[in-house]
């Protein structure tokens, strides 16, 4: 619990971005999971290819672990 202050925050998996459950502009369900965006957007290109960005995840740039 080292995060106690902080609100909970998200990767938007389509441009990166943290968003949270409070500043998110669009969530989307992939897979009985939440996913956040900064905007519809992104939400859109994600509901077009959810694959696409989740297995893009840690492979173009990414270090693992950096956003725990
Ligand atoms: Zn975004």
């Amino acid at each position: 619990m080292k995060r106690a202050s902080h609100e909970r925050s998200y990767k938007d998996p389509v441009c990166g971005m943290e968003v949270s459950y409070l500043t998110a502009a669009d969530t989307s369900e992939h897979e009985g999971k939440t996913y956040y965006f900064c905007a519809q957007s992104c939400r859109q290109a994600f509901d077009a290819e959810p694959q696409q960005y989740l297995h893009q995840h840690r492979q173009h740039g990414m270090p693992p672990g950096h956003s725990e």
